[in-house]
């Protein structure tokens, strides 16, 4: 099963998910894989698994690449590398090929953005509120970059369609613009099913996305069994799909945990 993070395993505000630890132990008992699909970054997502006790796979970076614990399918899917220790399936482009086009980008629109990689860690946490090491952890990108548009929304949005049509993919986010090259979390979650189901898993045959916002739709588009958190600080995504979707009643881990327990059931997984 899939999961968002911000907002849907985690509390929005403080990040806390001990509402839905029933639930992640009961997916431990029948060893069901819990696979972490968010905008973070490696280094992000590798403290959390952490912190959950879990060696899965994981989408990072908005499903811009899939890193693979070694050894966790019989066989290197194909098309991944190698590094620390993990494989990594990469949909995205790297991002000093991102940083390239957009010093391109920078020549017809000067002034108007700061870049993170402008703006360095220190710049990162006075700007952003975060401490310095989570301001290094949240810099410590490989597929996407984040910036501040310092301009007019008009002007945003002719750079950012003169970014669509440099190959770049742009996604708004609360307080930043981010660049990336291809993938979405729909395209990583496929990926992954398709690994799972050559590896002759039980799990390649039933798919379940939980996700509260509009970047999390890819994925819940494509899964089997789809769960919507409802949010308190954005909207509930627009789904192109209606079967086998519910939306919680409850915001973040609270109704994470309710929904996926109500569906385990449903689908007769032991409690
Ligand atoms: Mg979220």
């Amino acid at each position: 099963m899939f999961t968002d993070l911000d907002g849907s395993l985690l509390d929005h505000d403080n990040y806390d998910y001990s509402p839905a630890i029933p639930t992640l132990q009961r997916l431990k008992r029948h060893n069901i894989p819990l696979i972490l699909c968010t905008s973070k970054t490696r280094t992000e997502i590798i403290a959390m698994q952490q912190r959950l006790e879990i060696v899965q796979p994981a989408a990072v970076e908005n499903g811009a690449a899939v890193i693979i614990p070694t050894g966790y399918f019989a066989r290197r899917p194909s098309g991944a590398f190698i590094e620390s220790g993990n494989w990594i399936k990469r949909f995205g482009k790297k991002r000093e090929e991102i940083l390239s086009k957009l010093k391109q980008l920078g020549h017809d629109f000067p002034g108007c953005f700061r870049s993170f990689t402008a703006m360095g860690v220190a710049g990162i946490a006075e700007d952003s509120g975060l401490s310095l090491e989570g301001a290094q952890f949240a810099n410590s990108r490989e597929y996407t970059e984040p910036l501040l548009w310092l301009d007019t929304d008009e002007k945003k949005q002719r750079f950012i369609n003169q970014a669509l049509r440099q190959g770049l993919r742009v996604h708004q986010g609360g307080r930043y613009l981010h660049l990336s090259g291809a993938g979405d979390k729909g395209e990583a979650m496929r990926w992954l099913v398709e690994e799972y189901s050559k590896a002759n898993s039980a799990w390649s045959q039933v798919s379940i996305a939980l996700g509260d916002a509009q970047n999390d739709v890819p994925m819940l588009d494509a899964a089997n069994y789809s769960i919507v958190i409802r949010s308190a600080s954005n909207p509930l995504p627009r789904l192109n799909r209606r079967h086998n979707t519910v939306i919680s009643a409850e915001i973040g881990p609270v109704g994470w945990n309710f929904c996926l327990s109500h569906l385990l059931d449903e689908l007769g997984v032991p409690a």
